[in-house]
């Protein structure tokens, strides 16, 4: 469950990817994690784990991980075969969701690829790119629809809604601007629509900007009035500040944002939303040895997210001992909890919520 960071060049990604390596997670903790330079790993913030951690006592924290993918190469053409183009987009292809770098900042000495700064410009040059190679998918897929429509009727509604993404794409707007229903949703899915899948903007300003007004300049506006026809996210970063705190030790960092007046680093910001942006949630263990988040899909039963742990857990799970991590903190210990009879005892079926504490009895 990859993120990919993409952008045209000159945008800042290098910057900002640069900021994710260096803020590295320790991978002995992350063995599911791939090693390639283009691969970051990085940990996801989780206040919780340092309230467990006193409340337990615990010797070790760890954090779950996302990895970020830099997918440098796009150029305009790209879905014609220039350039890295081809490569680029069978990257995009294989990551979860996708991290636009936006170019939010002017800098005379920072050349543009088009010569001047203009972040509408460059998002739809980007996705441009991604409606052209969805397109073709679209075509070859409506083609043999219309096919299956002679023998069956029923293939009908799916032929409308395929005729109904073609000519949004032919539109020059993306997939993910369409208002589908559920079902309809799961439908689309299933092609590996590039253009659909989950996006957040990342605008990059200047350090002034940042430091000044938060970041909302005018550039900033134009990205936010085209993410909300998405439905996406923004987040307002200033690459060459976040490489800077990722220099930094975690006292630093926290030093540091309080002096610029930041409560949380953009890069901190970014991962949160990757990790909601994934559909994915954390469960929490504790004890005295370590506090642990483990990262699940939202909608897992307990045994599946035993599993994650140990797979014999998984396969011996009897039931889970199950506490909101609010109402932990509310009754201030486990026992308390316990005495108070708010553990919960949940078999196999159990959807398994953000925050849990969970404690699995299995047999081995
Ligand atoms: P990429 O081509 O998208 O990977 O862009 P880079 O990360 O290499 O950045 C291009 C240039 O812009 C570099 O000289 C960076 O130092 C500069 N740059 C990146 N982010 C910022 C920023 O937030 N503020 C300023 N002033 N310059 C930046």
């Amino acid at each position: 469950m990859k993120l990919g960071i993409v952008g045209l060049p000159n945008v800042g990604k290098s910057t900002l990817f640069n900021a994710i390596t260096k803020a590295g997670a320790e991978s002995a903790n992350y063995p599911f994690c791939t090693i390639e330079p283009n691969v970051g790993v990085v940990s996801v913030p989780d206040k919780r784990l340092d309230v467990l951690q006193q409340m337990y006592d615990s010797k070790k924290l760890v954090p779950t991980a996302i990895e970020f993918y830099d997918i440098a190469g796009l150029v305009k053409g790209a879905s014609k075969g220039e350039g890295l183009g081809n490569k680029f987009l069978s990257h995009i292809r294989e990551v979860a969701a996708i991290v636009h770098v936006v170019r939010c900042f002017e800098d005379q000495n920072i050349v543009h690829v088009e010569g001047t700064v203009g972040p509408l410009r460059d998002i739809e040059t980007i996705n441009l790119e991604l409606i052209f190679s969805d397109l073709e998918v679209i075509e070859r897929r409506i083609q043999k629809t219309q096919k299956m429509v002679k023998s069956d009727k029923s293939a009908q509604a799916e032929l409308d809604l395929l005729n109904l993404i073609k000519d949004t794409l032919e539109g020059g707007k993306s997939v993910r601007a369409l208002d589908l229903s559920t079902e309809e949703q799961e439908f689309v899915k299933s092609f590996g629509l590039l253009s659909y899948k989950p996006i957040i903007y990342v605008a990059n300003v200047s350090e002034e900007d940042l430091l000044e007004n938060n970041g909302d300049n005018s550039l900033v506006q134009q990205v936010r009035e085209h993410a909300k026809c998405e439905n996406a996210e923004v987040v307002v970063v200033c690459a060459k500040i976040e490489s800077e705190i990722s220099e930094l030790d975690d006292s630093e960092k926290l030093e540091f944002l309080q002096e610029i007046g930041l409560e949380e680093s953009g890069l901190d910001r970014l991962i949160k939303a990757g990790y909601k942006l994934l559909g994915l949630i954390s469960f929490l263990t504790a004890g005295p040895q370590e506090v642990r988040a483990w990262t699940i899909r939202k909608g897992t039963k307990a045994p599946q997210a035993a599993g994650k742990i140990h797979s014999d857990i998984e396969r011996g799970f009897i039931r889970a001992e199950v506490i909101a991590y609010d109402e932990l903190v509310a009754a201030g210990s486990i026992n308390a909890a316990k005495d108070k009879g708010l553990l919960r005892l949940e078999g196999k079926e159990y959807e398994v919520k953000d925050g849990d504490v969970i404690l699995f009895r299995f047999n081995v």
